[in-house]
């Protein structure tokens, strides 16, 4: 287990169990990211559960009941995924990587909340080059 700071004075605990409960090589709950072990060296899991800790935080708890709808899940699901896709390729560095990586996570952002959009649209989102309302 290890802690990391968010918003300077809040604690984030992080846990790699051996297995998840999910079909997801990470989880978070609260102010706890859980991140299996086998992929306890990826960075940019631990940063994407950074982000929903955050949430967490910057709502009072009351995050989980955005939860309740699939557009706010997925809107905050989209910050978590911009922050792990910077992380993994920070900046302009490598942009036809960058692409193609936004491309793969909006694959699975559009298979896990079929809202309407497909993977080419969350990719550009996941890019910045629109947002949804
Ligand atoms: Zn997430």
């Amino acid at each position: 287990m290890k802690f990391r700071a968010v918003y300077k004075i809040l604690s984030a605990f992080i846990f790699y169990p051996e297995k998840l409960c999910v079909d997801s090589p990470n989880i978070t709950i609260g102010p706890f990211v859980f991140i299996s072990k086998k992929h306890n060296d990826k960075i940019e899991l631990e940063e994407h559960g950074l982000v929903h800790v955050k949430q967490f935080y910057r709502t009072f708890g009351f995050v989980y009941i955005l939860y309740l709808s699939k557009n706010s899940r997925f809107k905050l699901d989209i910050e978590a995924y911009k922050r792990q896709l910077e992380v993994k390729i920070p900046g302009n560095n490598n942009p036809s990587l960058k692409k193609y990586l936004a491309g793969r996570y909006g694959e699975v952002l559009a298979n896990k909340y079929k809202i309407g959009l497909n993977k080419k649209t969350i990719r550009n989102i996941l890019l910045g080059k629109f947002w949804v309302h």
